[in-house]
């Protein structure tokens, strides 16, 4: 498997893949890899010639209170991961000077992501999508894929950079996989390793509060103050869940919506405290009944 730290290199690289004709494929990653990040590369395998899995831990997307330091970091286990799932695979693991040439300081440019991340997580993360619009811009840059495959798991963070290839007129093949669950349905998530074992087995309230919420919408439920009852309602099972967020927004603005229309797709989505650590989830889902066409 060919590790590649430098900027230049992974360019030159991709370079000579392209001329070559051959298709790219990028999984982002920040490391600590999980069966999630396993669907995302084999996708990637099945859908490119190459693939190269980037490995990162972005420090402009933790804010100064968050775990940017205390985040996992498993190189040795990661590339041992991926080695499994194919050796052709490339992967790119630049340090911070390396993605941050001029330094990580506020001043430095970055990409503004606007009203998108207004709501749910952008509402507690400030700066948060800016730091990870602007880190995957420049993953673009360094690998020059043609496609890029990210979790429907951090469903925000998919729109905001689907978006972001939109406006930037990028030629990338934008992809989401599906959240993977364990089998009690909570999402894999390098931040699970942070639980301890009654934490572990509380957290399966995430994923069935926002599966309650699918369930409710497919039934007909428009309401979202009812929706965002319905989630609290399972949340509230556990003692030891604190609840950041819990709501409904249109799958496209990500604004949310009193009232959901006939066959308008939607997202509900939780953001949970166990202790310190934070886990998220979410599901799109489309309202039953026809959208009206505009005239
Ligand atoms: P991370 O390393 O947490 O930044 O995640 C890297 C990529 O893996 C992102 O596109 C995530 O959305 C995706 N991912 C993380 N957890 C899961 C999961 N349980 N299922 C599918 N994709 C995931």
């Amino acid at each position: 498997m060919k590790i590649i730290t430098s900027v230049r290199k992974m360019q030159a690289w991709a370079d000579r893949r392209r001329s070559e004709g051959r298709c790219i494929a990028l999984v982002p990653t920040m490391g600590a890899l999980h069966a999630g990040h396993d669907a995302l590369v084999r996708a990637a395998l099945a859908s490119a010639d190459d693939v190269v899995v980037s490995i990162f831990v972005n420090p402009t997307q933790f804010g100064p209170r968050e775990d940017f330091n205390a985040y996992p970091r498993h190189f040795d286990e990661d590339v041992e991961i991926l080695g499994k799932l194919s050796s052709g695979l490339a992967v790119f693991a630049p340090g911070v000077e390396e993605m941050y040439p001029g330094g990580v300081q506020a001043d430095r440019i970055s990409v503004d992501v606007g009203y998108l991340s207004r709501y749910l997580c952008g509402a507690f993360r400030q700066g948060h999508f800016e730091g990870v619009a602007t880190a995957v811009l420049k993953l673009f840059h360094a690998c020059r894929p043609h496609v890029a495959l990210f979790g429907l798991k951090d469903a925000q963070q998919f729109v905001i950079l689907s978006r972001l290839v939109r406006d930037m007129l990028l030629d990338i093949g934008m992809v989401g996989v599906p959240t993977v669950r364990a089998a009690d349905g909570l999402a894999f998530s390098s931040r699970n390793a942070y639980l301890s074992p009654g934490q572990r087995k509380a957290a399966v309230v995430v994923s069935q509060a926002v599966h309650g919420a699918e369930e409710a919408i497919g039934k007909g439920e428009q309401r979202r103050a009812a929706l965002v009852e319905i989630m609290y309602s399972i949340l509230r099972r556990e003692d030891d869940a604190r609840v950041q967020y819990a709501d409904v927004v249109d799958a496209d603005t990500l604004q949310p919506i009193e009232e959901i229309s006939p066959g308008q797709h939607v997202l509900a989505a939780v953001a949970v405290y166990f202790g310190s650590t934070r886990l998220i989830d979410s599901v799109f889902a489309q309202a039953p009944g026809a959208a009206c066409r505009k005239i």
